[in-house]
């Protein structure tokens, strides 16, 4: 039996001081105030540390290597090696869990990294028009027949959830992300198949319409949550509202790692409209979690998601919300609450250490001191 003793514990909901966490055979078997039990070997994580739950990033592409070149670096062989790098990255920074959204080939479903990488949940090639948005990840698929039998390839693969380009997006030529790829019939078609699987389905909206159409079909999330125009980017305050009411979850696009080049221009020139987006999203409490879309580009290499946190709170959201955002929130968004996100008996022991109070100081995330995996330490003490 592990026990790992804390001055502070996030639970994934709320924070208690002076806690011990009891860790056997990868699982939490209870959180005690006092001494641990004599048979276990203690962990004392020091007097200035805050044990949290593994966090979970819900929108990551470990094919992509956050190069100038992404699209190249999936054309070398090697790819399933470098994604095992790539999750390599995210578990070092405490990405205990991550949401695949979009690789080549189903590789992350098929990377083998046991407890040497995070947990991967992927969706598989993103469901796409032909020709659309990340096309050539292969998931092409157009009408209603051949969006149903897409999601039913991916849930006999083993895919977590499903993964749909409602509308256009940035880094696929000839895309347009104030567009839309799909009509009403083909939405409600990939909705209505993945959960009759039992799978939750997302969908990458970069515009008004986009945001809307997924909420009409009945989407359980909706990536990035943009508002693309033809010329520009235009808050649609009405929609933010139906959002929040809907509960549907939004998976925003936050963190850019420290001293990173710019975005590209046409990112770079609509961020204050995206942030204040972002603002208006919390101000109307609509229901989030963070995908920073790590391996995407430069600003986004693996590991990022510290970064998109600190990012949230910069423009004013509370550090309490962020943190169950990327914990407690993320899980149930990724159907994996009662296992992950919490630090509670029964759940996995995917734990990071972080030196310093992340409820006062958010790039406490940045400092982790201990990461756990199944009660495997990665980092930290003991590994
Ligand atoms: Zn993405």
């Amino acid at each position: 039996m592990l026990a790992i003793r804390a001055p502070r514990l996030f639970d994934g909901r709320d924070l208690h001081r002076d806690r011990v966490v009891l860790v056997e055979n990868g699982r939490v078997t209870a959180v005690i105030s006092g001494d641990p039990p004599e048979a276990a070997a203690v962990v004392d994580l020091g007097a200035d540390a805050t044990l949290l739950p593994g966090l979970i990033d819900c929108h990551v592409h470990l094919a992509f290597d956050a190069s100038p070149d992404v699209l190249g670096g999936l054309e070398r062989p090697g790819l399933a090696e470098r994604m095992r790098q790539a999750a390599g990255r995210q578990l070092a920074a405490g990405v205990t869990t991550v949401r695949d959204l979009g690789d080549l080939g189903y590789l992350a479903l098929e990377l083998g990294l046991g407890l040497d990488g995070p947990e991967v949940l992927a969706a598989g090639p993103p469901i796409t028009t032909p020709r659309g948005h990340c096309w050539f990840l292969g998931g092409e698929a157009a009408g209603e027949r051949e969006v149903r039998a897409a999601v039913r390839e991916r849930a006999a693969r083993g895919a977590h959830v499903v993964k749909m380009m409602v509308t256009g997006g940035e880094m696929t030529p000839g895309s347009r992300s104030h567009l839309l790829q799909y009509g009403p019939a083909e939405l409600r078609a990939a909705a209505g198949e993945a959960h009759a699987h039992g799978l939750p389905i997302t969908g990458h909206a970069h515009c008004a319409a986009g945001i809307a159409a997924a909420l009409d079909a009945g989407f359980d999330s909706i990536e990035h949550c943009s508002f693309f125009t033809e010329d520009f980017y235009e808050l649609d305050h009405a929609l933010i509202r139906r959002l929040a009411a809907s509960g549907v979850v939004a998976s925003l696009t936050a963190g850019v790692a420290p001293g990173a080049p710019p975005p590209p221009p046409r990112i770079q020139a609509r961020l204050s409209a995206a942030l204040e987006g972002l603002s208006a999203c919390y101000a109307a409490g609509v229901r989030f979690v963070i995908g920073t879309d790590a391996g995407v580009g430069p600003p986004k290499p693996h590991g990022v998601l510290p970064y998109g946190a600190e990012m949230l709170t910069g423009i004013g959201y509370a550090p309490v919300d962020v943190l169950r955002a990327i914990t407690s929130v993320a899980a149930e968004t990724c159907h994996v609450d009662g296992r992950k996100g919490m630090i509670a008996p029964g759940h996995d022991a995917d734990l990071l250490a972080v030196a310093g109070d992340p409820l006062a100081d958010i790039t406490a995330l940045c400092r982790p001191i201990a990461v756990y995996r199944m009660g495997r330490p990665v980092i930290g003490e003991g590994s």
